[in-house]
């Protein structure tokens, strides 16, 4: 028998849960990852400290334990990866998955690496491989960043950070402790609402001190190679520039998503269709889990909140019986 039961496709805390309820059902599974483990994790800013508690990022039932409440991005990978080795989970890694093909009742999910074929599958492939672009001259030069890593690289450098949400707020701070020359360019008319709130004051005092500059209510409209130019509500300034930290968010692969023959809500946020009990999609025995499951909304759905598609998701798929027979 070489067909198998489930092919998780993102191998993200999620895709992890969802290979984990499937080992418990008993069902055979792989999950394939186009990076490394919790890509997407490893990809944060490096001192990144997470909002959500340790207890609510743990799944397989595992006890995550952190020193602090809310641990932080180095002791989340070293927690999944415990997680995915304690389950000794079925996973191939730097595979990632091209096309899915669908004949009679079965899928080839073709790979970078090899061909799969498989009952059904799980789409749990996040949202942090696109970044939202500002569509401005200049957003292609090498100094123009869309991931931020850590501060120490721009040191001295007249920085402008693009964005009032976390990650913004965040890239802002560090930067400018490590000697960074920092402007923040925001189209709102003040820091973001959901910024952590043990976070939200430090940037808003660094702001009234005059250390970080910043304008709201404005657009960074051209980047140069030394200087930028930037809408504000008093007309249109240039001021010099080394780096631009455009954190702006990140989206869907929903090219990926339409592909495989998913469809979108175009009326609402792109919103992948699917059954809220089961996480079926439009495409029969194709299920989606985590993050991606909300499209552009990409605040509605975390770790907390989604890690229990993974019990939904194997649960209906063994009510409808699409595996083999044991
Ligand atoms: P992801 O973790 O994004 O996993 C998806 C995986 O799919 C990735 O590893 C990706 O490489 C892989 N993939 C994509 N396409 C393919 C393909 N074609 N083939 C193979 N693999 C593919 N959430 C919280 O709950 N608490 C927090 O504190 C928190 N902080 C965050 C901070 C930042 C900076 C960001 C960006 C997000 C944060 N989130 C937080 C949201 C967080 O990203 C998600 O909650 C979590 O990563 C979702 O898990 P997931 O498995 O759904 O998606």
């Amino acid at each position: 028998e070489k067909i198998i039961d489930l092919i998780i496709i993102g191998g993200g805390p999620i895709g992890l849960a969802c290979g984990i309820a499937a080992k418990n059902a008993g069902l055979s599974y792989l999950i394939i990852e186009k990076g490394c483990l919790t890509n997407s994790l490893y990809n944060y800013p490096q001192g990144m400290t997470f909002f959500s508690t340790a207890e609510r990022l743990e799944i397989g039932n595992l006890p995550f334990v952190s020193i602090n409440p809310k641990p932080k991005r180095a002791e989340a990978l070293e927690y999944y990866r415990k997680v995915s080795l304690s389950y000794d989970l079925n996973i191939r890694l730097f595979e990632p998955v091209k096309n899915v093909l669908k004949k009679d009742n079965t899928f080839t999910v073709e790979t970078s690496k090899s061909n799969y074929e498989t009952r059904n599958i799980i789409v749990a492939t996040g949202f942090y491989d696109i970044p939202m672009l500002m569509d401005i001259p200049g957003e292609d030069l090498p100094k123009v960043f869309h991931y931020y890593q850590e501060p120490h690289y721009f040191s001295h450098q007249n920085v402008v950070v693009v964005g009032a949400s976390n990650s913004s707020v965040d890239a802002a701070l560090e930067t400018f402790r490590k000697g960074a020359n920092v402007t923040l360019v925001a189209r709102g008319s003040g820091i973001g609402e959901r910024v952590k709130y043990w976070v939200k004051p430090d940037i808003e005092n660094r702001i009234a001190a005059g250390e970080i500059k910043a304008y709201f209510s404005s657009n960074l409209v051209e980047i140069r190679e030394t200087e930028v130019d930037i809408e504000t509500p008093d007309g249109k300034i240039t001021i010099p520039n080394d780096f631009v930290l455009a954190l702006t968010g990140y989206q869907p692969n929903f090219q990926f998503l339409e592909n495989i023959g998913i469809e979108l809500d175009q009326e609402n946020m792109r919103m992948p269709r699917y059954n809220e009990v089961t996480m079926e999609t439009n495409v029969e025995n194709i299920y989606l889990a985590g993050v991606v499951c909300g499209g552009l909304n990409t605040h509605s759905w975390f770790i907390e909140n989604s890690r229990i598609h993974a019990d939904q998701i194997i649960e209906a798929i063994k009510q409808k019986g699409n595996i083999a027979k044991i």
